[in-house]
């Protein structure tokens, strides 16, 4: 499949604050990432708090300014853009019923949406409401309906109701089944799965889940402090994970089966405003060597599009 959203050696910046009185010099929240993710599938982006993710998610969708490197999207360059050119890319917050307006019928918030793109005539509107509420498995009766009137689950789908009828390409997915309990979390999964088919949409998952990472993303990135230190099929990479911050995450990762769990990773990641010398990971990395501490690792290639940044990968598998 052809390359759908791509970043190539994107940085950003966060924090600075420049002028007379003010010079202070802001944080590189994502360093040198490139990312080329493919029409059809799910590209997962994993890491802990802080690793950039978040702010990868919203570079890619013009909400936050690039500092350097290039963003492409359907093969254009959008780079510097802006939202300007990137209304094929969508985000859905971790809550999508949260983002409904508690005083607006469902039917108006998702009519809304419609008149901001474009969509002049009233009927056509409420023609694509009715097909779009029975698309993600809901009575198109509760376009009357307020929100405090629906489920939670229903208020989800109708959040994604109101993603989709803006017809995107990319879905950015943000934590999307945090805080739910399994039952819930299949079925919005499952659901997910059924858009993605029937939408032809893209999806970049974000989250620190890794069980349900591994069920439904086809390619993964592992983020650490601004950079990808890890990519590749989510079958290889859960399989033969090969950067010893990607072991530790998946050692320490809750499990489906109740298993024990191996032992938390030590300490908390450090500061992006002391970021260390050499390998950034090396001052909680349990293989790390004089070496990693002056010498930055670069990715090396440890299999078919799997990627690693670590001057001892062979040794970790
Ligand atoms: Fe650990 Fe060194 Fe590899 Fe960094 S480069 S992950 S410190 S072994």
């Amino acid at each position: 499949m052809p390359e759908i959203i791509g970043a190539e050696a994107l940085s950003v910046e966060l924090g600075a604050k420049r002028g007379l009185l003010k010079n202070r010099p802001g944080v590189t929240a994502v360093d040198g990432v490139s990312i080329s993710v493919n029409e059809g599938e799910t590209f997962g982006i994993v890491g802990e708090s802080g690793c950039g993710k978040t702010t990868l998610a919203r570079t890619l969708l013009g909400l936050q300014r690039e500092s350097a490197g290039r963003i492409t999207l359907q093969g254009a360059d959008v780079s510097r853009s802006g939202r300007v050119g990137r209304e094929a890319v969508q985000y859905v917050h971790q809550d999508p019923g949260a983002a409904l307006d508690p005083w607006w019928r469902v039917g108006a918030t998702l009519a809304e949406g419609l008149k901001i793109h474009g969509v002049a005539d009233s009927a056509e509107r409420q023609a694509r409401i009715r097909d779009m509420l029975a698309a993600v498995g809901l009575d198109p009766a509760l376009a009357e309906r307020y929100p405090h009137e629906l489920s939670g689950g229903q208020q989800r789908r109708v959040g994604l109701a109101r993603i989709l009828l803006l017809r995107p390409r990319v879905v950015i997915l943000d934590e999307p089944t945090a805080g739910l309990d399994l039952s819930v979390q299949a079925a919005v999964l499952r659901l997910l799965r059924d858009m993605r088919e029937k939408f032809g949409l893209t999806y970049l998952f974000i989250s620190h889940d890794l069980s349900v990472v591994r069920r439904v993303c086809d390619r993964v990135a592992v983020m650490y402090l601004g950079r990808v230190v890890e990519e590749g099929s989510a079958a290889e990479l859960f399989a033969a994970p090969r950067h010893p911050y990607t072991r530790a995450l998946l050692a320490a990762a809750p499990r489906l089966d109740g298993a024990e769990t191996g032992p938390a990773l030590p300490g908390d990641p450090p500061s992006l405003r002391a970021v260390p010398s050499g390998c950034r990971f090396h001052p909680r990395c349990g293989l790390a060597t004089p070496e990693c501490a002056t010498r930055d690792p670069v990715p090396e290639t440890a299999g078919p599009g799997h990627s690693v940044a670590c001057h001892r990968w062979r040794d970790a598998a």
